[in-house]
């Protein structure tokens, strides 16, 4: 069987924290940003987030690919669909859920350099201390040697059903199944979670 990530399942009262402290943060600098760019897609829901705490009207979308599946990281990160609308001028705050390399936070803000946005800042609601990139504001650090796979609660089913699949790979049953996501991935999963996920399951 595959390894399994250590993980940290996390919630939308976490999710609501850290982005109080993000904006309390860009409040401090008095200048708030006229566009937010989200990251697709881990960055779209704490750009939404934002841009009600921050009373931002206009958020635009850039496409990265580079972690492919849970804790698999895919070679590089990719822009692979650029902004969505444009930020020439404009003083822009580009947005993700974590940064655990960086890269894809650092390509993100380059291009909007690129397309002419007068100020650029950044920020992540996680952030990881070896990340090469370090975004301007942050929600909560994780110390480099304490590395975790996060379970967003808005990526919750997709990293279940690729952990479930993982630990489940031999064949294991259910209970099997949720001992292993519990003793290797310190995965704590309802039995009903793992069993919907289970590829053993048929179509609900
Ligand atoms: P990166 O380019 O390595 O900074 O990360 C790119 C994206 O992969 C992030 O925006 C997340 O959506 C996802 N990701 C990377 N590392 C993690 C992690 N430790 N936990 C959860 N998601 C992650």
């Amino acid at each position: 069987m595959a390894e399994l990530p250590r993980c940290r399942r996390t919630s939308w009262a976490e999710a609501d924290a850290w982005a109080d402290r993000i904006a309390a943060q860009v409040r401090s600098k008095e200048h708030l940003p006229e566009t937010i760019v989200g990251l697709t897609r881990g960055g779209w829901v704490p750009s939404r987030l934002l841009a009600d705490r921050l009373g931002v009207k206009r958020l635009v979308s850039i496409r990265l690919q580079h972690w492919g599946v849970t804790a698999q990281p895919s070679g590089k990160a990719e822009l692979t669909e650029g902004l969505s609308g444009p930020v020439r001028g404009q003083s822009v705050l580009v947005v993700d859920d974590i940064t655990d390399t960086g890269e894809s936070l650092a390509l993100a803000t380059q291009a909007v350099r690129d397309a002419g946005a007068a100020r650029v800042e950044s920020a992540a609601c996680l952030h990881i201390g070896h990340s090469k990139f370090v975004p301007d504001y942050v929600g909560e650090e994780i110390p480099r040697d304490a590395w975790v796979w996060i379970v967003f609660p808005w990526n919750y089913w997709e990293d279940v059903r690729h952990l479930v699949g993982q630990a489940a790979a031999d064949g294991a049953d259910v209970p099997t199944v949720r001992q292993r996501l519990l003793e290797r991935a310190k995965l704590d999963l309802p039995e009903a979670d793992v069993r919907a996920s289970h590829p053993g399951s048929g179509p609900a």
